[in-house]
């Protein structure tokens, strides 16, 4: 059978495909502070070529480049569009990492290294997929496009009009977006959306400079009016109070909660990982995993103002700023939340108050009883031996939408990390037999998806 022969040739050339991912994970590509971005693309565009793909590098505007690459099927009219990052979280803090996070060093069947496996893991399994197909069997089993981009991690905020653009190098039936993996039990990870993020902060000024605090009588103190404002927007119950912010709210369907019934929830090492003793309100369980799932939120990330040094000082300071996220869930839009955000501060006499955006993404999701996500679920039972868990959507966020939404194909996401990868976390690694296995659940999935 063919699709035995692309295995025997990812087990054949294990040691080379990691060679490859150790040597991407090598190459820092920090979009936070525009490290090794452009060289990193290089060395993506580079590998693709490898593999046989026509490449494009389609500059984003002021933005990181998008790396986008072909290759026709001589068999098939179908298109699979694979969707990756190249760029990377910081590596910090330095000093809690065992091994440098970009040596690529492999201990006790281990990779470590900062982005091996998010998502520099998942890139290259893609590429050495497609690579087993075109050696073994001199043909892509259906059209493949693959778009690395380089600004995920700090909210692809130029994606969007590269998309709208380039409609057409888009276009598809069917999107393998970047994440996933197997739990503590080796059960393989299928997610089907993403929340939507809103990310914006509200600004206060007062005085032109900041004064003694003897005139507290007189003058208008920021700090306090955004506390007031803050408290105006959420009770202690943790219920958002912004008028119309939860109308488009849809609950998840009948068919969705058996699916997240099924979903394994380890809340007891969640909570303990965490530190706490409870989470948020007792929730426990299928409720607080349903909370984790499709409650829309509104968290404040950060909150500046004044004197915070030191001893006291006896200061009215003359402004005061809070960063905000709100996530947001299927059929909520962050338009709309932000026009209801602005409303709700003018009418609680607020109008002072300024409202930056720094970025958004929508909520997002693909039926579960879409074709295209049942061919994945058999395909991942049959690779990994074991039934899959489907997230019918995840507390994650990301430009799915683009995809999903303006492009209208399906969008499944699946990947090669392991319950302990620790993405985005000190002594983040892949397991070699993950990347290995990842690599031949992506291959099964081109034969499944060409013959479907
Ligand atoms: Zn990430």
């Amino acid at each position: 059978m063919q699709l035995e022969d692309v295995y025997r040739y990812i087990d054949a050339n294990q040691q080379r495909f990691v060679d490859d991912l150790i040597r991407l994970v090598k190459q820092p590509s920090v979009s936070a502070r525009g490290e090794g971005i452009n060289d990193c693309a290089k060395i993506v565009e580079e590998m693709m070529q490898n593999v046989g793909f026509s490449t494009l590098i389609i500059p984003e505007g002021q933005g990181n480049p998008v790396v986008y690459g072909e290759i026709k099927s001589k068999s098939s009219e179908r298109t699979l569009l694979f969707y990756n990052h190249y760029d990377v979280q910081p590596p910090e803090p330095l000093e809690e990492w065992m091994y440098d996070p970009y040596s690529g060093e492999i201990r006790d069947g281990k990779i470590y290294g900062r982005g091996v496996s998010d998502n520099k893991g998942n890139i290259v399994s893609r590429l050495k997929a497609i690579q087993a197909f075109l050696e073994t069997t001199g043909d892509a089993p259906v059209n493949l496009k693959l778009v690395a981009e380089g600004e995920e991690e700090i909210g692809s905020p130029h994606l969007a009009p590269v998309v709208q653009k380039h409609k057409k190098l888009f276009s598809a039936d069917a999107a393998i977006w970047e994440f996933g993996g197997t739990d503590r039990k080796g059960r393989p990870m299928i997610y089907l959306g993403l929340k939507g993020v809103l990310s914006v902060e509200l600004r206060v000024k007062a005085a032109t400079r900041d004064v003694h605090s003897a005139n507290a009588p007189l003058v208008p103190n920021p700090a306090w009016r955004l506390v007031w404002a803050l408290n105006s927007m959420k009770n202690e119950k943790d219920e958002i109070l912004i008028r119309g912010f939860h109308d488009n709210v849809e609950p998840p369907s009948a068919e969705e909660m058996e699916y997240v019934q099924k979903i394994p929830f380890e809340e007891e090492e969640e909570k303990q990982d965490l530190g706490l003793s409870e989470f948020l309100h007792n929730i426990t369980g299928l409720e607080a995993l349903k909370a984790l799932l499709y409650r829309p939120t509104c968290t404040i990330n950060g909150f500046l103002t004044g004197y915070t040094d030191k001893g006291s000082k006896t200061v009215l300071p003359k402004k005061a700023m809070a960063k905000l996220d709100f996530r947001l869930v299927p059929r909520q839009v962050t338009e709309d939340i932000l026009k209801k955000l602005k409303e709700h501060l003018k009418n609680h006499g607020f109008d002072d108050i300024e409202v930056i955006t720094h970025g958004s993404t929508e909520p997002v999701k693909t039926p579960i009883d879409d074709s295209f996500v049942q061919t994945v679920i058999e395909t991942a039972e049959r690779v990994y031996a074991k039934r899959p868990v489907v997230y019918p959507t995840s507390a994650g966020s990301g430009p799915m939408h683009l995809f999903r939404n303006w492009l209208g194909y399906p969008v499944v996401s699946v990947g090669c990390a392991h319950a302990e990868s620790h993405g985005h976390a000190p002594n983040e690694n892949l397991t070699v037999e993950g990347f290995v296995k990842g690599t031949k659940f992506i291959a099964a999935i081109l034969h499944d998806f060409s013959v479907s």
